[in-house]
């Protein structure tokens, strides 16, 4: 047998329909450098989605690759309850930073899902051992994605994920959204004052005592395919969590370390919000690791005596990973020291100017928003009308095959279409990716 054969012997592919497969094998990859992926028959592909939006600064990055190596000779792992590490510490005093004023006690996990349980339990129970037993259930918006374990699914609102387990899941409040491409008061989002925010206003107003805390994408819904909205409802948000004394989650593990052209989405905004979850980009898409960052406020709220009984017993085996902090180390100290936010700047300019360019004529392009080098192109079946493909068409995998056999990785959400790409891609490998991109399209469309 080879490669592919034991595979689909053996594999149950994430997020898939393994049927699938039969038409579409896994492809085997070999070795990767910076944005380009090798298989094991010596085909590049550029990964435009940075392997599920984690790798940050390119693959096998020679700097990251030697923190790692000498980290793994030193301590590759150790039980973090009462032992420490430097590479923990440093880490955090490095992201104290950067990272949104206040936001200063650290709680490791290791992937993005188990930091959005650890902030939900953290606000359930802050709010609960300052007087608040009523403030039981969450708020979140509409199409918002955050995880697929049962606690990070029941705060998502995509039926694509979460239909099936609704009765396993909590009871959730959800804010209806912005939605920028078809905005409902006929605004558009440079010109908007964030009008829908009424229906978090009247959510509030109905159900703020009885609600913890809410949890939010800021400025781009990602899986819901890479909806984007403008910092003034972020701002409307903290000035609402503030006067009902709701605590607002920041879930920025698709949008943290300059994913949005700023480090966080929520510096668009300048604003802070009480927990803040971060991870993929985090170790620049080497490790599995994950942080939920609080205040000092919230971490007050557990600090007392062992009989009191108000610890946050909360625990993953791997927290705070060496290796995991050792990469992450690496990546702050890159971003810093090669002001990599200051160029990828200048190509994120360059990539939405290209695909504008080659596409935004295209009779089936209702949309090319961008946030920093973030594109997600929306295909409709009908532009004026802004009607969408019936989902069952498949127009975004179709042109997802294309683009494989074409040599570039553009897995699409839906009927959107999206390029993610590291941060260091370079202007060449923007012009090729979009070339074959292009190609892809105009063989389906
Ligand atoms: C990817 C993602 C998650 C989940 O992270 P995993 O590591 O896949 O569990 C949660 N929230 C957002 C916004 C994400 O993009």
């Amino acid at each position: 047998m080879n490669l592919v054969e034991k595979d689909l012997k053996y594999i149950w592919h994430p997020c898939s329909q393994m049927k699938d497969y039969e038409e579409l094998a896994p492809i085997v990859i070999d070795h990767a450098k910076g944005v380009m992926l090798y298989d094991e028959n010596g085909k590049d592909y550029i990964d435009v989605v940075s392997s599920w939006w984690c790798n940050l600064l390119g693959h096998c990055n020679p700097k990251i690759n030697a923190e790692i190596k000498d980290q793994l000779d030193k301590l590759e792992h150790v039980i973090f309850a009462n032992l420490t590490h430097e590479p923990a510490i440093r880490l955090c005093e490095e992201l104290s930073k950067v990272l949104p004023a206040g936001l200063e006690k650290f709680n490791f996990s290791d992937n993005g899902s188990a930091a959005v349980e650890c902030a939900l339990k953290m606000a359930f129970q802050y709010q609960y051992q300052t007087g608040h037993q009523e403030k039981k259930r969450f708020m979140c918006l509409s199409e918002g994605y955050h995880g697929e374990t049962i606690g990070a699914l029941s705060v998502g609102s995509m039926d694509l994920y979460a239909k099936i387990y609704k009765p396993m899941l909590m009871d959730v409040l959800h804010v209806e959204a912005p939605d920028c491409y078809r905005c409902p008061y006929g605004k558009c989002r440079d010109n908007c004052d964030a009008e829908c925010f009424e229906h978090a206003e009247k959510m509030f107003e109905q159900h703020a005592h009885e609600t913890c805390g809410i949890i939010i994408e800021p400025l781009l819904q990602g899986s819901a395919g890479m909806r984007i909205y403008p910092p003034v409802y972020l701002k409307k948000l903290r000035a609402l969590c503030d006067s009902y004394h709701v605590l607002l989650i920041a879930d920025e593990i698709a949008t943290g370390f300059g994913r949005t052209g700023k480090m966080f989405a929520c510096d668009h905004a300048g604003i802070s919000p009480d927990i803040i979850c971060i991870s993929k980009g985090l170790t620049g898409g080497y490790m599995p690791m994950a942080i939920t960052v609080t205040t000092n406020e919230v971490y007050n709220a557990f600090y007392a005596d062992y009989n009191e009984g108000k610890a946050f017993m909360h625990s993953h085996t791997y927290s705070g990973n060496p290796l995991g902090c050792r990469a992450a180390l690496a990546v702050q100290k890159i971003l810093r020291e090669e002001q990599i936010l200051e160029k990828a700047a200048v190509q994120a300019e360059y990539l939405h100017e290209q695909l504008c360019n080659a596409l935004l004529d295209h009779p089936n392009v209702g949309e090319i928003r961008h946030i920093g080098l973030i594109n997600a192109i929306e295909l409709v079946s009908d532009k004026k009308t802004k009607t969408e493909f019936d989902s069952s068409l498949r127009m975004g995998y179709q042109i997802y095959k294309k683009a494989l056999a074409n040599g570039l990785i553009l897995r699409p959400l839906g009927n959107v279409l999206y390029f993610n790409p590291p941060l260091v891609i370079s202007k060449e490998e923007i012009d090729e990716a979009v070339r074959r991109c292009v190609a892809s399209i105009n063989e389906v469309l």
